[in-house]
């Protein structure tokens, strides 16, 4: 079978030219953190809704106070949630609480603190002036009906979901979280706790992929481990094909003589098979596999190596993941490093990607340091990494010197 030789970034275009953006739904507020904004959304009321008071204290002319202290008598008391049953008359104050409505009359509120109760409440003695204003959030304060308070495009994040629920937004199009299928390939694996037979070994990848496309805010449908077998591999990616958005599989995808995941796909989807100059994570596959209506539904071939399943997740799954969820920034973010050990390779034409531990130091800069052992079946060094290191062709780059890394976490 021939392979497409490509580099990471031409491998992304290609992966991410199969993955296009889902159609909108209506999501419910709820469950809208995450999403895309598929539409404008538009205020349909003022926030702040009414005038109302910004402290605990009283409602007053300003006029009425522009010489202290003067004592005034109280006429009212309004709470959060009440409305004023009576309006302010000149040489009147009257208690307010914060987010009461200002009665109608008054144009300040002066903080509680710089008055004195007298007669049980009856009068007040006001020691400081306040301008008209004062302490008085208008409607409209904080947005504006008819504006547009976010546009198409926008990430809910929690802030922004609160924001929605102060104009009453309730639900609205946004893009879905994908549907992802994950299953494992391969007769070695064990994942339900059994003993070692020979030759076996325990599963990893699906878990830590079911828990990768869960991070990056889709929904992760586990499709278990898969024998090779060509049958029950195609039952299989048929199922997931039917109920899911994307299908991503670990494994079989090399040049093993046993890499059904290979023989199946090659006859019952269109696939690109790739070998991408970058290490770990050289082989990978992607295509489309279409449902029984045609509808075609994207497929991503992850190597079996888990530290080159991690990598293939990173670099190109969850890019793919993202745009389909709408999101227009694809990559995690980079940041120019200091390497505090040298990060040795050797010449061969890829691009590697070391997986190290860094951190912020006092000099302000992100300092990353030699990782643990970078084979690619070596997951457990990998797993405590929060930073992908690139180092393009070459020997590596010394101690001290900038390197460009990926910061996998916050
Ligand atoms: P393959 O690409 O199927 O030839 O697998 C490459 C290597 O990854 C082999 O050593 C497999 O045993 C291992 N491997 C494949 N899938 C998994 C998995 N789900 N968990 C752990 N190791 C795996
Ligand atoms: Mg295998």
């Amino acid at each position: 079978m021939d392979r497409l030789r490509v580099t990471i970034v031409e491998a992304r275009e290609l992966v991410l030219a199969e993955c296009p953006r889902l159609p909108p739904v209506t999501v419910e507020l709820a469950d809208s953190v995450g999403r895309v904004l598929a539409a404008d959304i538009v205020a349909p009321e003022d926030v702040p809704p009414f005038a109302n008071s910004a402290l605990d204290g009283y409602a007053v002319r300003a006029a009425d106070v522009a010489v202290v202290p003067v004592e005034l008598p109280v006429v009212a008391e309004i709470a959060a949630g009440a409305a004023a049953d009576r309006a302010l008359a000149p040489g009147e104050a009257i208690r307010i609480m914060t987010g009461a409505p200002m009665p109608p009359g008054a144009d300040a509120v002066v903080l509680v603190e710089r008055t004195e109760r007298l007669d049980r409440g009856a009068r007040v003695r006001i020691h400081e002036t306040v301008r008209s204003g004062q302490a008085v959030r208008r409607p409209g304060d904080d947005i504006v009906v008819g504006s547009t308070v976010f546009a198409a495009g926008t990430v809910v994040r929690p802030a922004i979901a609160g924001v929605l629920a102060s104009v009453n937004a309730r639900s609205f199009p946004a893009i879905p979280a994908a549907r992802v299928a994950v299953l494992s390939t391969g007769d070695e694996l064990i994942d339900d706790g059994s003993p070692l037979g020979p030759g076996q070994i325990r599963e990893s990848n699906k878990t830590m992929l079911l828990a990768l496309v869960a991070e990056a805010g889709a929904t992760a449908v586990d499709f278990g481990v898969i024998r090779d077998d060509e049958a029950a591999l195609e039952v299989a990616l048929r199922e997931a094909t039917d109920t899911c958005d994307i299908v991503i599989t670990s494994g079989g995808v090399s040049m093993g003589d046993y890499d059904v995941v290979k023989a199946v796909l090659s006859r019952i989807a269109e696939m690109t098979w790739l070998e991408i100059a970058i290490k770990p994570a050289k082989p990978f596959a992607f295509g489309r596999l279409r449902r029984a209506d045609g509808r075609p539904v994207p497929i991503l071939g992850l190597p079996g190596n888990p530290v080159s399943s991690l990598v293939s997740f990173e670099l190109l799954a969850r890019p793919a993941l993202r745009q389909m969820m709408g999101h227009t920034e694809l990559l995690r973010p980079t940041i120019t490093a200091v390497a505090d050990a040298a990060l040795r390779r050797s010449t061969d034409g890829k691009v590697h990607y070391q997986r190290l531990h860094g951190e912020f130091g006092a000099d302000g800069r992100y300092h990353v340091s030699a990782g643990g052992p970078q084979g690619s079946h070596q997951l457990a060094a990998s797993a405590v990494a929060n930073a992908l290191a690139e180092l393009p062709d070459g020997d590596g780059v010394p101690a001290g010197a900038d390197v460009l890394v990926y910061l996998l976490s916050s």
